[in-house]
């Protein structure tokens, strides 16, 4: 049984003060039931981790970061290395989200670097793949997600890939409102655990987590979570108020 994980990504949003509320209320709000019957995390932006993951200090939710840089140190101007992340308290990092794909441009080489580096530093990990709504239409869904999963993957051993959680966000449904179907997400996360079995073998195949993410709500979180392959979700929009993630959380068990 995968044990499933909610993470949330609240992007380049907050202040010191919000995203300090918002930890708190996502601390009270989740209770017990983080950590132990669900993993969950908040990904709050670089300059506020340190607050957050205070804020966070005596709850079983974990840390995580939005982005890593794949160089351990030096003359990189503005970036963060997987050691710096450590070392303010994260558990995990977002590695190849769609809005760095698209709007920054990150190639799947670069992608690969960082989850390489992220688990060379201790981190976990969580690798987003998806298509783009003209891919989607043009029937190319499986072979982008597939490369970007080969991509991504490239050169890893299986006992370094069990560290991994896989986000399948289809870019059409992020922060669009427009969410995939349970059967699309389904059918997609159904066929990324094929490639991870043709890749790794069916006994670790079946232990990686995948999410889903793109317009995750209350009321669509737990028929989403409800499908065989989906273990969790990755939230943008309803990350940013407590009481949705909350209820996300709790829909998730
Ligand atoms: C995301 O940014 O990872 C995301 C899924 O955003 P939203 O939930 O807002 O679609």
């Amino acid at each position: 049984m995968r044990k499933p994980f909610v993470a949330g990504n609240w992007k380049m949003n907050t202040d010191s003060h919000g995203a300090v509320k918002l930890a708190e209320g996502v601390v009270s709000g989740c209770g017990e039931t983080a950590g132990h019957k669900v993993d969950v995390a908040v990904c709050p932006p670089f300059v506020y981790l340190q607050q957050v993951g205070k804020a966070l200090h005596s709850s079983h939710i974990a840390l995580g970061a939005q982005d890593v840089y794949f160089e351990q140190k030096g003359a990189f101007t503005g970036e963060i290395s997987a050691a710096m992340l450590k070392d303010t308290g994260c558990a995990y990092v977002i590695c190849g989200h769609s809005e760095r794909r698209h709007v920054i441009g990150e190639t799947d080489e670069l992608i690969n670097k960082k989850v390489k580096a992220a688990l060379a530093g201790g981190l976990l990990p969580i690798l987003c793949v998806g298509e783009l709504l003209e891919q989607r239409e043009a029937d190319e869904t499986a072979d982008v997600v597939s490369r970007q999963l080969r991509g991504g993957l490239a050169g890893f051993s299986e006992e370094k890939v069990a560290a991994i959680t896989i986000a399948y966000e289809p870019v059409w449904a992020i922060g669009t409102g427009r969410t995939a179907t349970p059967e699309q997400a389904q059918e997609v996360h159904a066929m990324i655990r094929g490639l991870l079995t043709e890749m790794y073998g069916k006994k670790l195949s079946q232990e990686i987590r995948i999410q889903y993410g793109g317009s995750v709500k209350p009321d669509n979180a737990a028929e989403l979570m409800g499908k065989e392959d989906v273990d969790g979700v990755l939230v943008g929009g309803a990350s940013l108020k407590a009481d949705d993630f909350v209820a996300i959380v709790k829909a998730a068990v």
